[in-house]
């Protein structure tokens, strides 16, 4: 039996997401944002949580934890970090891990970059990965802990997953994230169909979620950056991927 996966907004723009095993009826929330929407959604399917699987420290990932914890007591793993800020914690995980949520298979990627704790959780039987904060649709997460460096690489292991692959991200800022690529990448064809695609799912008011990795691949200029053609739209011929990476990361910012 597939895996079931809900989807729904917690807080302004986070997504809340919960994903089902039917065999064993095991539930994980993938992160917690905060508590609320999480009850509703479970409540709604007639789900018990027995486990949440944390990405990273931020306040945005882990408000609901405590709360949900105590009504469910549901195990929480988060990633193997020493200065790491996140309590009640069950099972740390580090690169390579495999955690199981009734019969589904976790493997977890360190992605550091966003923060130095940050892992992503890749179902890969489903073909699904949530990346959180550090793969966007269209974009990725702002460099807090790590560096440019360290973010491009962790952006490499996402773009080695195969094209068919669902990404599942942390927050809705698509609509934004195409904003912005379009102007470093205005010619991109890939690009130019999900600014449609999500002109039409925002006037809907349905999410961008997910996205299939192939498309991102193809469409988000983050993943593009050791592309001739973008170097050469930032005037940086022959520089350094990463470099070229640190350059689009700094021109969102002041976006
Ligand atoms: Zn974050
Ligand atoms: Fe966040």
């Amino acid at each position: 039996m597939a895996a079931e996966i809900r989807t729904f907004t917690c807080l302004n723009d986070n997504f809340g997401y919960l994903i089902h095993d039917p065999a064993t009826r095991a539930t994980a929330s993938i992160d917690a944002p905060e508590a609320g929407p999480i009850l509703k959604a479970l409540e709604r399917e007639g789900w018990q949580l027995t486990d949440i699987l944390i990405t990273h420290h931020h306040g945005d990932h882990v408000g609901g934890v405590a709360e949900l914890k105590q009504k469910y007591n549901c195990r929480v793993v988060a990633p193997h970090d020493k200065t790491t800020r996140i309590a009640n914690v069950d099972l740390r995980v580090a690169n390579a891990d495999v955690v199981k949520v009734g019969s589904l298979l976790a493997r977890v990627l360190e992605t550091p970059g966003h923060t130095l704790d940050h892992v992503s959780y890749v179902f890969d039987t489903e073909k699904t990965l949530f990346a959180a904060d550090t793969l966007f649709s269209i974009g990725c997460g702002r460099v807090f802990e790590g560096d440019y460096p360290m973010m491009w690489d962790s952006l490499l292991k996402l773009r080695a997953l195969p094209d068919d692959f669902k990404l599942y991200c942390g927050h809705e800022y698509t609509a934004s994230n195409v904003k912005f690529a379009l102007t470093v990448d205005p010619d991109n064809a890939a690009l130019q169909a999900r600014a449609a695609e999500v002109t039409r799912l925002r006037a809907e008011n349905k999410p961008t979620i997910p996205s299939l990795l192939g498309d991102e691949k193809r469409a988000n200029v983050f993943l593009r950056a050791d592309e001739p053609s973008v170097a050469a739209r930032l005037h940086m011929k022959g520089a350094d991927a990463a470099a070229v990476f640190g350059e689009l990361r700094e021109r969102k910012n002041k976006s």
